[in-house]
């Protein structure tokens, strides 16, 4: 595994390089805009040239660049002005991550409101379809696993499964595994046993080779809480044994894992020292 952690872009989205850098990341993860902010932002040609430049001359070169959609995003809003909206700034962002040469989009499924997690469902993969008539984007789109607080799909692999399932251009759409997510969705963790054991669920459910980014975050909250707390890794309830097992397992050599946990860079630069320790 490669571990990083998530950059903030704040100043010049280009700066992101140097961020990562400084904490030791082997890999990161942006957002390419103000996550709280409807307003599309598109970048000057200038910047997207220094970003390119940057990475070229960077570490990052030959390593995939992950992205996090905004959080105002609902793919499966019930209120049509809300999905209009959600829709529009999906393909924005898709867009914004084609011109930054970003490798993948990491968007939290939705959260279907009271209309039933069957409507939800249908209307992601409703919503991944249109969204991709409108614009073929290079970027790869990964569903991220919830916790499954409140409305939130995401929370059991089977529900990403029939998202991708839905979706008519599967080979657009993958998976992005959150630690502290399916470990408070229910999937066991605690121990390499239990890593195996969910990998094989999730292996079943979806195939492994779905799997493209890992959020490495511990929790705070018990294993079936569906409350979504992250901690610094070790100091929640996975612990970090199943961190320092899936650093070496080989099945994911090359793969992102992005910490996003509290206590900003230093605990980045910390927990990033941590697992390129017990990396074998
Ligand atoms: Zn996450
Ligand atoms: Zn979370």
């Amino acid at each position: 595994m490669k571990i990083g952690c998530h950059v903030s872009i704040a100043g010049k989205i280009w700066q992101c390089f140097e961020r990562a850098e400084s904490v030791g990341a082997e890999v990161f993860q942006i957002f390419t805009q103000n996550q709280r902010q409807w307003k599309s932002v598109q970048y000057a040609g200038e910047d997207i040239e220094q970003f390119h430049q940057l990475r070229n001359q960077s570490i990052y070169r030959d390593v995939p660049i992950v992205s996090h959609a905004s959080y105002l995003i609902n793919l499966c809003a019930e209120d049509p002005e809300k999905l209009q909206r959600s829709r529009q700034a999906f393909v924005d962002e898709l867009k914004r991550c084609d011109a930054l040469g970003i490798d993948y989009l990491v968007i939290h499924p939705g959260s279907h409101g009271g209309k039933g997690e069957e409507w939800g469902i249908a209307k992601v993969a409703e919503t991944l379809n249109w969204a991709l008539s409108t614009y073929q984007p290079t970027v790869r789109i990964l569903l991220e696993t919830t916790a499954g607080q409140g409305n939130n799909l995401g929370y059991r692999f089977e529900q990403l499964q029939a998202m991708i399932q839905k979706t008519g251009q599967k080979e657009k759409v993958a998976v992005c595994v959150d630690t502290c997510h399916i470990f408070a969705a229910g999937y066991g963790l605690e121990n390499e046993q239990a890593v195996d054991e969910t990998l094989r669920i999730f292996d079943d459910i979806l195939g492994l080779e779905l799997l493209k980014v890992w959020h490495f975050n511990d929790s705070q909250k018990e294993k079936g809480s569906r409350r979504d707390r992250h901690a610094p890794i070790g100091e929640g309830l996975i612990g970090l044994d199943a961190f320092a097992y899936l650093m070496s397992h080989p099945k994911f050599k090359d793969h992102p894992a992005i910490l996003e946990i509290p206590g900003g860079d230093q605990k980045f630069k910390e927990n990033i020292a941590l697992l390129k320790s017990v990396r074998k």
